[in-house]
């Protein structure tokens, strides 16, 4: 037996389960930087430097720890190419590995398994709390698939936040009412900054090759400072703790200008690519509410994202894959803008959430669903685009967890397969929870007409649109009781704006 065991770059975890039994006079460890999957969409050139900067240390890592690696670097090929040369120059008998998060990777490799004739040892990827097996036995028999009732499964399976009685801490489920408060008028104050790590020499490295085998992608990394190491992913994890973790829920919703990160963890790239365990941060929060006294609107908010949406988004991209990347409910066919890649337009909402993306490679949930994702929805954006935008532009985006969030939930392109209802806002929404609206030359609360904002103006166009489906659901009946409110002819003027924006989303 002689084992090729693959490391993927988002599986960058020393206690990987392809890892144990090396033999290290027969076996061979790769790991493979490909040009090909760094280019499959167009990617921020901070995605691209956190993939390589991180799997180099890794690889330093596992060399220093005596695993037999071989580590290709700037590879034309794509990771399969690779794979397949090594298998059959080394003869090979076993290919090990951690399942490929990606669904197009994982087929590839066993197709790959297949045509070589080789053992294919696909192990469990331990970084989540449901298997496949388990998120299918959930849904069997069930009429709706809603993250409320996965997650209170989870919950009750680990016994996390339960009393003992069994019943939730706090006495209910979610506490996600009291999470929706936007910044104090005056501002969001001082808020402790994340964790950030200056560029080892390493990373210096990287970044100087980013600039210089992939000058035009978009993005700026001048600001690259994201943890790469599982020991920098502990201390983000440490100091979220600390410093930020008390406040994250009452503000998670609330946007500002020239406030990237909110509260937020920041964790979401060093989760992904494996550096830290879901389990670790889960019970490191548990920890921390209990020495701190920590608000259960804070400490389950916090929770639920990781237990609940994490879980239930990639159960869910596993279970639709490969359908759920053709979605398109509503069958909407306009491109997408050219400034969602440069940030240039005169929505100042839409300013900001691209802005600090082409910065730092970030934006937070509530602008990614309720700017970026809800422009896009109300536009009629084809979702494959803008799909392709978000896998492209953030740090932590790898297709597992970004398709089922935008596709599924923020273009509704599903359908109502696992969200109630459509999320889409007007600019009143974004003007309660921003300031950016005070500053824009548009007005959030006109309609059509001069000065009418694109937001709100779509937002009404699409319930005018949409209106049937909209009465058949009680979660957004009222929705269109406030459309009734509406004159006839209000409602026609508010269609032909629409009608000239839609045709020309450019000039916004
Ligand atoms: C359109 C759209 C696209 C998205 N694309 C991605 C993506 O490519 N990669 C990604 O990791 N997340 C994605 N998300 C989910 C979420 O926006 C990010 O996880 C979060 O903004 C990351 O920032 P943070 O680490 O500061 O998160 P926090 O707000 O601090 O949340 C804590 C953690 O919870 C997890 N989490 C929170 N919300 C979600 C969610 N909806 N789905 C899965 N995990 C969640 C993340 O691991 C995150 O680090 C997307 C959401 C939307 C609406
Ligand atoms: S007025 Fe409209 S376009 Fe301008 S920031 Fe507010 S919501 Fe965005």
């Amino acid at each position: 037996m002689k084992k090729l065991i693959l490391i993927l770059g988002d599986q960058l975890d020393v206690d990987s389960a392809a890892l144990k039994d090396v033999n290290s006079k027969l076996d061979e460890v790769l790991m493979v930087e490909s040009v090909a999957e760094a280019q499959h969409v167009w990617s921020h050139k901070a995605r691209i430097a956190l993939f390589l900067s991180a799997m180099r240390h890794f690889a330093d890592h596992l060399q220093g720890l005596g695993f037999p690696l071989t580590y290709i670097r700037h590879s034309p090929k794509t990771i399969v190419e690779e794979l397949g040369s090594k298998i059959i120059d080394g003869k090979f008998t076993h290919l090990v590995c951690v399942e490929p998060g990606e669904w197009r990777l994982k087929k590839s490799i066993e197709a790959l398994a297949l045509e070589l004739n080789i053992v294919l040892e696909m192990k469990q990827d331990t970084h989540f709390y449901c298997t496949h097996e388990e998120f299918k036995e959930w849904v069997a028999n069930k009429k709706e698939l809603r993250l409320e009732y996965f997650y209170r499964l989870m919950r009750k399976t680990h016994r996390i936040l339960i009393d003992q009685d069994g019943n939730p801490e706090g006495g209910q489920w979610n506490f996600d009412r009291d999470n929706r408060k936007p910044f104090p008028k005056k501002g969001p104050g001082l808020i402790p900054p994340p964790e950030m790590f200056e560029p080892d020499l390493i990373t210096k490295t990287v970044l100087a090759e980013v600039e210089e085998y992939y000058p035009e992608h978009p993005g700026s990394l001048a600001h690259f400072q994201w943890p790469v190491t599982r020991e920098q992913a502990l201390q983000a994890l440490n100091g979220f703790i600390e410093h930020r973790l008390a406040s994250f829920g009452i503000y998670e919703d609330a946007m500002w200008t020239d406030t990237p990160f909110g509260w937020h963890s920041l964790l979401s790239s060093a989760l992904n690519l494996k550096l830290l365990n879901p389990r670790e941060v889960v019970n490191a929060v548990i920890v921390a509410w209990k020495k701190d006294n920590l608000e259960m609107a804070t400490v389950e908010g916090f929770i639920r994202q990781i237990l609940g949406w994490r879980e239930f988004v990639r159960g869910m991209y596993y279970l639709d894959m490969p359908q759920m990347a053709l979605d398109n409910f509503y069958d909407h066919q306009n491109s997408l803008p050219a400034w969602y890649w440069t940030g240039k337009t005169k929505m100042k909402c839409m300013q900001e959430a691209i802005g600090q993306t082409l910065q730092y490679g970030y934006a937070h949930h509530i602008q990614r669903l309720m700017v970026t994702g809800n422009f896009a929805l109300l536009a009629e954006i084809l979702p494959k685009e803008a799909c392709d935008w978000y896998l492209a532009i953030y740090v932590d985006a790898i297709e597992w967890v970004e398709l089922p969030n935008t596709a599924g939930m923020a273009l509704f392109a599903s359908g109502g397969r696992f969200t109630s209802k459509p999320y889409i806002a007007s600019g009143a929404y974004i003007k309660r929870m921003s300031n950016y609206c005070s500053s824009c030359q548009y007005k959030p609360d006109i309609r059509f007409g001069e000065g009418a904002c694109p937001m709100t103006n779509l937002y009404w166009n699409f319930l005018i649109k949409h209106r049937k489906q909209f009465e058949a659901s009680p979660r957004t009946r009222l929705m269109t009781a406030n459309l009734s409110r509406i004159s006839d002819s209000d409602q026609q003027a508010i269609q032909v704006h629409a009608k000239g924006l839609l045709g020309d989303l450019s000039s916004l």
